[in-house]
């Protein structure tokens, strides 16, 4: 077992890492604004903060409450998630090799090319839906296997099962990306992962309006000690309000991400339908080359999907401006829909097709949602059929003027 706790995610949701305020009796907590806090005679701090850099009770609090999610031991919460995955990169050491997936978010592979290609970490990028591929890529360096699952933005599944058997087999650790999944649908220590990250700006966040991220342990060992101190050293850590904003917001978490994945579900399948679709990237479809796997090691499939069009990319690029409800912005995981070129926003080095556009489905109802899609892919919406009386003879309401 790795789940440090049975209790059900709604529960821990709302209850993990949260007591109400011992100074004032207030149920939720108050922002802890100091950078520092007093010392007693002895030069100790009795309560355990000392700089804010190094602990503050915010960030504590957020740390435990996202722990308890994930079903793991301890976490470290960053600025942001790149800043996240930053720190397990600079954990490892100069001429250790990590394989990662191809199907990762655009900037985690940056990372890894621009910034820690020259402090010689070592890169192998693989098609991690193919387990053999894992496998013939590890090394006797390799020290951490990174998947994505699902993936942003191509929705790639890999199954995390047979990634940490590879990684394990190897004495390497398994990172799982968990961002689109979230805990509430994907809990990857159950799976074998080592460590879980998210950005925390997304679904976790859910409101477009805090950047963050972490790293979720199952086990605190050297390697978490080190992530730790990399944490409090090199600094990159969340303030005090994005910490209380955070931690406000996974509350809601479970409610917000089964809505958005059951929507999601609904505007795939009539995507799927639709004549200027050439495909849906949505592993909640069974013709999703990941959906047997996405099934067995998720309760739901998501609230990101993607899907290419037939005329090719300039209608790609059109559309996003021709939604209503969607509001066109990059980003995912928020309570508003999303519509996105996701080529444009990732640039040259782009692996997301130039006809593909993402969505991120917001709480809108599901119906609101593929009605502005509908009209934005250019149907007419149809009118609704006019009540006849059995004769045949149109419905008038007394008085209302009959135009032809
Ligand atoms: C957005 C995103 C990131 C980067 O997170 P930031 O908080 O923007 O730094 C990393 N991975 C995935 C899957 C993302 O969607």
């Amino acid at each position: 077992m790795t789940n440090h706790d049975s209790r059900h995610i709604e529960t821990l949701a709302v209850h993990a890492g949260r007591t109400p305020d011992p100074a004032t009796g207030a149920v939720m907590p108050p922002i802890h604004l100091a950078t520092n806090y007093e010392r007693d005679a002895t030069g100790a701090c009795p309560r355990g903060f000392e700089y804010t850099r190094e602990g503050n009770p915010n960030r504590q609090a957020l740390e435990t409450s996202l722990a308890r999610l994930e079903g793991g031991a301890a976490a470290a919460c960053f600025a942001s998630g790149n800043a996240a995955a930053a720190a397990i990169f600079q954990a490892l050491t100069p001429a250790q090799h990590v394989v990662i997936a191809q199907d990762t978010y655009y900037g985690t592979a940056v990372l890894l090319k621009d910034i820690f290609a020259a402090w010689a970490l070592e890169a192998t990028f693989v098609d991690a839906t193919d387990p053999e591929a894992i496998a013939a890529a590890m090394r006797p360096q390799t020290a951490l296997v990174w998947v994505e699952t699902p993936s942003n933005p191509l929705l790639s599944i890999v199954d995390i099962a047979r990634a940490a058997a590879i990684a394990h087999a190897h004495g390497a650790r398994l990172v799982v990306e968990n961002t689109l999944g979230t805990p509430v649908l994907q809990q990857p220590f159950e799976f074998g992962a080592d460590l879980v990250v998210h950005s925390t700006t997304k679904f976790l966040g859910g409101h477009s309006d805090v950047l963050g991220g972490v790293v979720v342990t199952n086990v605190v060992d050297e390697f978490f000690q080190r992530l730790r101190r990399i944490q409090v050293i090199g600094g990159a850590v969340p303030s005090p309000f994005d910490c209380w904003l955070l931690q406000r917001s996974l509350k809601t978490l479970p409610c917000r991400v089964r809505a958005q994945s059951e929507t999601a579900l609904k505007v795939a399948r009539f995507l799927a339908t639709h004549k200027r679709v050439e495909r849906v990237l949505y592993p909640g479809l069974p013709e999703h080359p990941g959906y047997l796997t996405a099934k067995r090691q998720m309760s739901g499939f998501g609230g990101v999907l993607s899907f290419t069009l037939k005329e090719g990319a300039a209608a790609a690029k059109a559309l996003p401006s021709r939604t209503r409800i969607f509001t066109h912005a990059t980003s995912i995981g928020g309570v508003e829909s999303l519509i996105e070129h996701r080529a444009s926003a990732e640039g040259p080095d782009t692996r997301a097709p130039q006809n593909l556009v993402r969505l991120s489905i917001g709480l809108e109802h599901p119906d609101d949602l593929i009605a502005d899609l509908a009209q934005a892919l250019g149907e007419v919406p149809q009118p609704e059929p006019k009540p006849v009386f059995p004769g045949g003879r149109l419905l008038r309401t007394p008085g209302m003027p009959q135009s032809g």
